[in-house]
């Protein structure tokens, strides 16, 4: 990620004769930040832009704009994966010109949160954009392309000054209530504050026709619907499917701090979800005939663990899960038919015990993983 948190930056610019692996410890030395700062920078071996300030990359927009190429936004935080690019690929369907933004936002992490310890992978980010752009000028039936990356520093996303990430701290916020308080606004008192507020910049910024946004934060798909129609804002939201692994664990860059022994554990959310998801099919729409089973799955899957030796065993602890209204996101005691649900949850994966000499522990050596998934059960029309 380009914050200053940044470890590595790969750019080329056309200023140098051949593309340059910068590595960049904290702070940014000037020359570096000149170099990336280029409106000539690249990502090496493609036409993919680097864009760090919004200068620049308002010039880039207001040119397509008169070219009459039309944009879409793919907001990121960096450590790319499978989700990230499906994302990506919708949008490039779509629109001529494709922003990915990769940037760590701090005020959406709590202050207890991850954010020093949060995967940035920028090489590996770059590497996985260039295989994609390949693909997507392979395959005709795309509209547009990767154009640029805007990844910008704290400096330039917050020009006041970075604000507090306390629950009561001060600053130029965006809030969405009540939506953005219940459920994971619950649990991360700050969290929709931040995601908001950054993708209103964001959205101010690149003023794309299309923003994409992954279904794997459901709720985070409703509080941006809801802040883009009640702040009259001229973008369409469109929602991409959740990416899994083969054995159903939705993607996510938090997965990297798992480690072997709570991954192979960590699908438990995603089979209380389907557990309900079932019910629901077979035509259940009342929350005990649908949460009833799931929570008691739950129950018997964090029993099996406990009988295993501390060695050998995973704990967890279910953080909720939630049957509610697709629109506001509030807790619903029988699903309409007409509207549909959403079943959503979050599990506290707990750090191993008794770890074994040479044990992949995860990232950051497996502090506690908050994992959160969701199904949507559908409107059933009669
Ligand atoms: P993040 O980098 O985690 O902030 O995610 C950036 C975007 O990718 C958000 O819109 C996420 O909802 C989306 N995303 C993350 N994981 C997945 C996934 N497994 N499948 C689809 N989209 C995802």
């Amino acid at each position: 990620m380009f914050s200053q948190y940044s470890k590595t930056l790969l750019v080329k610019s056309s200023k140098l004769s051949s593309p340059k692996l910068f590595t960049i410890a904290r702070p940014l030395s000037t020359s570096q930040v000149l170099r990336a700062r280029s409106k000539d920078a690249t990502i090496p071996n493609t036409s993919i832009k680097v864009f760090r300030e919004i200068t620049a990359l308002r010039q880039w927009r207001h040119k397509q704009m008169l070219d009459y190429r039309s944009v879409g936004l793919v907001p990121t935080m960096g450590a790319l994966h499978e989700g990230h690019l499906s994302l990506i690929r919708m949008a490039a369907k779509e629109n001529s010109s494709v922003v990915v933004s990769i940037y760590v936002n701090p005020t959406q992490f709590g202050v207890h949160e991850d954010l020093d310890s949060y995967p940035k992978t920028w090489e590996k980010d770059a590497e996985m954009l260039r295989n994609l752009d390949r693909e997507l000028a392979a395959d005709g039936g795309n509209l547009g392309k990767i154009a640029a990356i805007f990844a910008p520093t704290t400096n330039e996303m917050y020009p006041s000054g970075r604000p507090s990430q306390e629950i009561n701290g001060k600053g130029s916020f965006i809030t969405i209530t009540p939506v953005g308080e219940v459920l994971e606004g619950a649990s991360r008192p700050t969290f929709f504050r931040g995601v908001a507020t950054v993708c209103m910049k964001l959205f101010n910024i690149v003023t794309p026709e299309k923003v994409y946004f992954g279904q794997k934060d459901v709720q985070q798909t409703v509080v941006i619907k809801r802040m883009v129609k009640d702040f009259c804002m001229d973008t369409q939201v469109v929602v991409g499917e959740t990416r899994r692994e083969p054995d159903g664990l939705a993607l996510s860059s938090r997965n990297v701090y798992l480690g072997t022994r709570r991954r192979s554990v960590a699908t438990v959310l995603s089979k209380v979800l389907r557990t309900a998801e079932t019910a629901y099919v077979r035509g259940k729409r009342s929350r005990d005939e649908l949460l009833g089973p799931a929570n008691e799955l739950a129950r018997l899957l964090m029993m099996e663990q406990q009988q295993l030796k501390p060695e050998e065993r995973v704990q967890f602890e279910m953080d909720y899960v939630s049957l509610a209204d697709p629109e506001t996101m509030q807790e619903v005691d029988e699903v309409d038919d007409t509207k549909g649900g959403i079943l959503s949850g979050a599990v506290k994966m707990l750090p191993v015990e008794s770890p074994q000499s040479g044990e992949d522990l995860g990232l950051a050596n497996g502090p506690p993983v908050r994992l959160i998934d969701n199904i949507i059960l559908k409107p059933v029309t009669k």
